[in-house]
């Protein structure tokens, strides 16, 4: 285990930014801190990294393969940072940027010139940017810029890469560009990375694990396919990606919602306990006629087919809105238009009934 966090709480004034977080991340791994603003993403990532200084408690440790580093000065953490906003100097061409960190060093462990010059070459090569050592940083795109930040994080040799929300600051299609470069350059490096972010996408697409956080708190840790497949409570599932929301209630071992019947297993002390069902658009079926007790009446009021899926808005039970996705075979099957009248029926379900989930 490359780093391990024991009971670690932040408190800033009366407020708790971090309640008694423990968190285990495993060598060589790439792994997200995902959570809303404000939920303590990047207090986590500071104290890893010696930054801040979490409350104090004896039962409270950061171990680095093992080691306990709280005494240890942010200096001798071995850690390298990327942060949103390129904190390029400005006035250095990108060769000297990345070769910054190991001019600064102390004489004795100070590589000679030589040794400098060829590291840098070998980073420039890594970032692809190898012909724009002499540019300087107001000469470089957001992205670029973005990778030698990443290029002299890493000079330095460290043995833990943090990054915070390192593309947050770029438009979509750079970020997705990124996303894959970054992952790439993982797979190659294979150094121990922690990457916050507050976009799903990202962590799902990039990270081995992700570690979803809400208020001060970890909510759930899994593979991207664990918690977006088998998400913990209802707030991850949201925070996961769009879900359509029925209201119901659990009666005789099944749930009951707007005319959906799911039956689910929670025993009679669940009775009369409200429900809700969660379903995402793609795992909700489009019929022009009612599927027998399992499906919901509702009117089309949209439907985009531009794009790899039709996405069908309809306006269902109370006015709720609810969201489809189907592929275009699918739909060419049954088409529908705004105004129609349609039955959607969920294949994939997932109940949560007050305090547990079946
Ligand atoms: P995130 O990165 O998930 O958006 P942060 O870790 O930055 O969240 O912040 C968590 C909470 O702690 C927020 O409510 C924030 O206002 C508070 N907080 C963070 N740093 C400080 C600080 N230096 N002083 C006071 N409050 C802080
Ligand atoms: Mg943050």
């Amino acid at each position: 285990m490359s780093i391990q966090v024991r009971h670690v709480t932040k408190t800033f004034g009366q407020y708790a930014a971090l309640k008694d977080v423990n968190l285990d991340i495993p060598d060589g791994e790439l792994v997200a801190l995902l959570g809303p603003s404000g939920s303590g993403k990047t207090t986590l990532l500071r104290i890893i990294a010696g930054l801040e200084v979490p409350d104090a408690n004896p039962e409270t440790q950061i171990l680095f393969h093992d080691q306990d580093v709280a005494a240890r000065a942010v200096g001798d953490r071995r850690v390298g940072f990327v942060f949103q906003h390129y904190a390029l100097f400005r006035h250095m061409s990108v060769f000297d940027n990345i070769a910054f960190g190991l001019r600064v060093r102390p004489r004795a462990s100070r590589p000679s010139k030589g040794d400098i010059r060829a590291r840098v070459h070998e980073l420039l090569k890594l970032i692809q940017l190898e012909n724009l050592g002499d540019r300087y940083p107001s000469e470089l795109s957001g992205g670029q810029r973005q990778r030698v930040a990443l290029a002299r994080a890493l000079a330095i040799e460290p043995k833990v890469l943090l990054l915070d929300e390192p593309f947050g600051a770029l438009d979509a299609k750079v970020r997705q560009g990124l996303r894959r470069w970054l992952r790439d350059l993982h797979d190659k490096i294979h150094i121990t990375s922690v990457l916050v972010t507050h976009d799903q996408e990202e962590a799902l697409e990039v990270a081995d694990r992700v570690v979803v956080m809400r208020q001060a708190r970890i909510e759930q840790q899994g593979t991207p396919e664990e918690v977006f497949h088998h998400p913990a409570s209802e707030f991850v599932m949201d925070f996961l990606g769009h879900v359509n929301l029925f209201h119901g209630r659990v009666d005789a071992g099944r749930a009951v919602f707007d005319g959906l019947a799911v039956d689910h297993a929670a025993g009679d002390a669940a009775n009369g306990k409200a429900a809700k069902l969660l379903v995402r658009p793609h795992e909700l079926e489009l019929f022009r006629e009612p599927n027998g007790n399992h499906s919901v009446k509702a009117t089309v009021t949209r439907v985009h087919r531009a794009g790899p899926s039709v996405k069908v808005e309809l306006n269902g039970p109370e006015g709720r809105e609810l969201f489809v996705e189907l592929t275009h075979e699918r739909f060419a099957q049954a088409p529908v238009a705004a105004g129609d009248t349609a039955y959607v029926s969920p294949r994939a379900t997932r109940v949560f009934v007050q305090d547990f989930s079946i």
